[in-house]
């Protein structure tokens, strides 16, 4: 199996607060790793420090087998890491087409949005069928002219798992994807990415709250509490298990 993820000993702090304290993490390719933890567990963070978006304090990243510890983001991406948010960050009024073109642009360009943009032209047709068929996978081609406003939150959710396909990931991190869905919407979005994930082989981790999807969707979780795993292990022991449930306080 090849690794594509190996963070050690991962630590960061904000003023007065240890919001990740030496995490340690490996996921091989094709897995789907859970990744849960009460409200300020330090999720977030870790997926920040994963991508280069907040320095980390001690520790170090490697993506695919390359040690990208201080290596700016866009090289990350490179590399072979993508994410999704959990609020969307999309730009309402640009077309869904157009998100996924950017994204391929960042991956081969400068790493500087405006220069990639202009530098790069028209998009050549190789892109577009490249954009056309990550559409298609995530059922989005009749919505590839529609601008994002025009979707539904549940779509949304998808423009940003194409845009990061786009960059050919071999870890996507997704951020609590079910955020804001109902239960029909959260299950169609997690059938597409299981059907997606199982056909390209790039492996997930996930930060979810919804216990029933993290449970359904990954094979192993880690869990972490103020900071620090608590746990790991196959998703359904280690969702039984009494310190996880204590770290809870009881939610599920
Ligand atoms: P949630 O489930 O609510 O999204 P989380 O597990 O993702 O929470 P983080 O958002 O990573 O948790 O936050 C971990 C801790 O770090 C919290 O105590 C939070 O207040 C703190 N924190 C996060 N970002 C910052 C920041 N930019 N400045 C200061 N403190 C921060």
């Amino acid at each position: 199996m090849t690794e594509v993820l190996r963070a050690t000993g991962v630590t960061k702090r904000f003023a007065g607060i240890v919001a990740l304290n030496d995490v340690t993490m490996a996921i091989d390719e094709g897995e789907r790793v859970g990744l849960i933890g009460p409200n300020g567990a330090g999720k977030t963070t870790f997926f920040n420090c994963l991508l280069g978006v907040l320095p980390m304090d001690g520790g170090s990243v490697a993506i695919a087998g390359k040690d990208v510890t201080g290596v700016a983001a866009y090289r990350r991406v490179r590399a072979g890491i993508g994410r999704t948010f959990q609020r969307i960050e999309l730009f309402p009024d640009c077309t869904v087409r157009d998100h996924l073109l950017v994204a391929e642009r960042v991956r081969r360009g400068t790493g500087r949005l405006w220069k990639d943009m202009i530098g790069l032209g028209r998009p050549t047709s190789a892109e577009l069928a490249q954009c056309d068929q990550v559409l298609g996978l995530l059922g989005l081609l009749d919505l590839a002219d529609e601008p994002i406003e025009r979707l539904s939150l549940g779509q949304g959710r998808l423009v940003e798992v194409g845009r990061a396909l786009m960059t050919e990931p071999k870890l996507l991190l997704l951020d609590e994807p079910s955020s804001g869905l109902d239960r029909s919407e959260t299950s169609a979005l997690a059938k597409t990415l299981q059907e997606v994930q199982r056909e390209q082989g790039f492996a997930i981790l996930l930060v979810e709250h919804d216990v029933e999807l993290v449970t359904s969707f990954t094979e192993r979780s880690y869990v972490l509490d103020f900071g620090r795993l608590i746990a790991e292990g196959p998703t359904r022991e280690v969702m039984a298990s009494k310190e996880v449930r204590d770290a809870y306080l009881g939610n599920f």
